[in-house]
This record gives C-alpha cells, structure tokens and sequence, in this order.
C-alpha cells in the first residue's frame, strides 16, 4: 500500500506560479514512479489572494496548510501591490503562515554544484564540492523580542529599542533540528552566537552544550562567536558541516553562505516546526529567491530552487530520501550537460527557458 501523502501548494506572484509549475511536474514524476501517492491542493497566496479575496492569505489557506502534510510555496510580492496597506501586503501573508504553522527552524544548504563552481565568488578550490547546512531560528530572538519600539526621550531626542530574548526551551528546539540533521550528514554541529558579550549567547552555548551531552553524545559540538563565523565562512567555508545559530545571526550567516554558491536561482529552503506525539512536523518549503518582477511573464526565470524545494520537502516531511536524492542528482546533471536559464548560462552557449529546464529535467529524471 502506497502511502497517501497531503501538500498545498501556494505558487504566489511574479516568477512563482513559473517555476512552481516545473515543481508541479517533478511531483507527477515521482507519482508515476509509484512510489508515493499525493493529495495536491492549490491556493493563491500574497498578492494573487489580494486579488482573489482582498487579504494576502484566508482563514481557509491557512486552515488548509495546518491540515496538509508540508507545504510548497513559490514567492510573493512586487509594484502592483506596493500601495496596499502595511498590514495587508504579501508579504504579510507568508509572515502569518510561518507564524501559524509554527515553524520555528529554517534550514538553508548551501551546496555548490561542480558545473556551477566558477559562479562562486570565491576561489574554486574553496567552494568546490561545498555542502554546508545553515539552521535558523526563526520565530524568536530580536526580530520578536520585548521590550521593542522608538520612543522620545525628554529632551526631545528619540531611543530606538530591540531586544535579544531566548529561553531553554526555543533553544532546545531548535537545537535538535540541528543534531538530527547532523547524524544524516557528517555528524557535526556548529553552535554560534555572541557569548562573549550577550548573556543571551550564553545561555545559548550552556544550553546546546548540555543537549548534546544528554541526547546526542554521538554528534561532534563546537561553538563559534558569530563574527568569526562570517569570517571562517568566507576564509574556509568546507570545514562546517550544520550551522545552527539564532535569528539576527543566521539571516546575516545563511545570506554570506548562500552567496558562496553564485545562484540565487538554485537556492531552496526548508522550515521545521517540532513533531507532535504522532510524529507528524509541520513543514513549509520555498525557495530563497523572491517574485522576480522583473523577470516575471518572460519564461526565463530558473526553476532549480523550486525544484530543489520540492527535493527538501521529500528528505524531511516525506521521508523520501531515495527520491530527494534522485532529484538533487538530476538537477546538477542537468546544469553540466544541458542548457541554462539566463541567470546561470554558460558563457558563450545560448540561454534556455524555465520550460525548457523542466523538459530537461524530467528527460533525466526519467532516464533513471
Ligand atoms: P528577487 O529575489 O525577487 O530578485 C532579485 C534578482 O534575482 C532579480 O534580478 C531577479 O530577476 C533575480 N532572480 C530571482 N530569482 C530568480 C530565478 N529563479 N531565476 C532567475 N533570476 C532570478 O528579490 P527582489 O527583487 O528584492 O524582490 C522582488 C519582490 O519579491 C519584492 O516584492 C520582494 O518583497 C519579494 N520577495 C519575496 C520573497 C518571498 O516570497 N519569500 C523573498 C524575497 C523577496
């Protein structure tokens, strides 16, 4: 019996519904397979729902979304809803689906494919077969923390206030996310923060280093301060193997390292939630890129981080690794021996279309 599996997909604005269309056909593939069964359900999400219902997301989308098994969602935003009311723009859409879903790690791998090596804004020799994992915490810490706000102070000048805050709890969390990973890869982690000056960092230090010695004694730990870490990632970025850092120092790190790979367009992420007491986590998939309106309507937006999104969901809310890998395998086929969009085209070779990368993809996927 083929284990039937529920997903949502929410294509969004701009380049989204493009490349969420190719995703579409990489699940059909591993349907055919046989190896799977999905309920697909589609949904507007951003500034396509503020179009459809006058809200960037519905009570009914995100309802859907809880109920689902993982989530797949393209981008949103661009001009046409730059002067809808803060509160109702996209973006705030995908802000409350993260929010009501609960998921509180983002996972973002940087991978360099070998094709693509001379894309990297480092040397080859420093990025070349580089595969490092990134893990956020990213519901917590300073961008959520309070007290917050600008106030005037008496004398007439203003004091603008945000505060790092992070209990046991969210740091265990997240802190598992990280361990687990590590034993599917090379079994280290990475812990960063700011010990050295934030009462916060170190209660995140004395906290991660208790959970590996109580849970994951099998997983190398090693703590860094988040400037070095900048640093170690620009001087020698193979040597990590899971990053796991809070919220402010994980947007600024995962940024760094996903530019060590030269392509926006082949950049997909991951968010966690924590399992519930049937093993079930939430998981919502998309990739780093925006809505590209720039590109938007043109057929040339690169579909490889919606794809690679897809891959992502299969690995950790599917358990389809074999399928996951499959994927990840093809598309670094795909970019050494078929054409590329015109993001990533080869210098002196003609630039190929979002389509056209599907065609090739599948062609792969289906030689296998
Ligand atoms: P962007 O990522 O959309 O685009 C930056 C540049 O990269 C553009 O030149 C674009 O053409 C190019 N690019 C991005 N993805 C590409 C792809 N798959 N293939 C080829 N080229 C690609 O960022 P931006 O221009 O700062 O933002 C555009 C809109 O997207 C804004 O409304 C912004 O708010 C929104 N945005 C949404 C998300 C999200 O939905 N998660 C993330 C970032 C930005």
């Amino acid at each position: 019996m083929i284990p039937n599996k529920t997903l949502l997909l929410l294509p969004g604005d701009g380049i989204g519904p493009e490349v969420m269309a190719q995703a579409r056909r990489v699940l059909d593939w591993v349907q055919s397979s046989g190896r799977a069964s999905f309920t697909i359900f589609q949904d507007h999400a951003g500034g396509a729902a503020i179009d459809a219902y006058g809200v960037p997301v519905t009570d009914a989308t995100v309802a859907k979304a809880k109920e689902v098994d993982a989530v797949l969602f393209g981008s949103v935003g661009g001009p046409k809803w730059d002067s809808v009311p803060f509160a109702i723009r996209p973006e705030a859409g995908l802000l409350r689906l993260r929010a009501e879903l609960q998921v509180f790690a983002n996972l973002r791998p940087a991978k360099v494919f070998d094709a693509l090596v001379e894309s990297s804004s480092l040397k080859p020799e420093l990025v070349r077969g580089l595969d490092i994992m990134i893990v956020r915490e990213c519901i917590g810490g300073i961008y959520f923390g309070e007290p917050r706000g600008i106030e005037t102070l008496p004398d007439g000048s203003r004091r603008g206030v945000n505060t790092e805050v992070y209990t046991t709890r969210e740091i265990e969390r997240v802190g598992r996310v990280a361990f687990d990973l590590a034993r599917k890869r090379q079994g280290r982690v990475c812990s960063v923060e700011k010990a050295n000056v934030m009462e916060s960092g170190l209660l995140w230090r004395q906290v991660m280093t208790a959970l590996q010695a109580a849970e994951y004694p099998d997983v190398s730990l090693g703590h860094m301060y988040a400037d070095n870490c900048a640093m170690q990632l620009a001087k020698n970025p193979k040597q990590f193997d899971v990053i796991v850092t809070g919220n402010l120092f994980g947007d600024i790190l995962s940024d760094l390292a996903a530019m060590l790979t030269g392509s926006l367009g082949l950049l997909p992420s991951a968010t966690l939630g924590a399992r519930d007491a049937t093993g079930r986590r939430p998981g919502f998939y998309e990739p780093i890129h925006g809505s590209a309106p720039d590109i938007a309507g043109k057929g040339i937006a690169n579909p490889m981080a919606q794809i690679l999104s897809l891959a992502l969901l299969l690995r950790y809310s599917f358990d389809m690794e074999e399928d996951a890998a499959a994927i990840e395998a093809a598309v670094e086929r795909v970019l050494t021996t078929a054409g590329r969009t015109p993001d990533i085209a080869a210098p002196g070779r003609a630039a190929i279309s979002t389509t056209e990368m599907g065609d090739a993809l599948i062609a792969e996927l289906a030689a296998l």
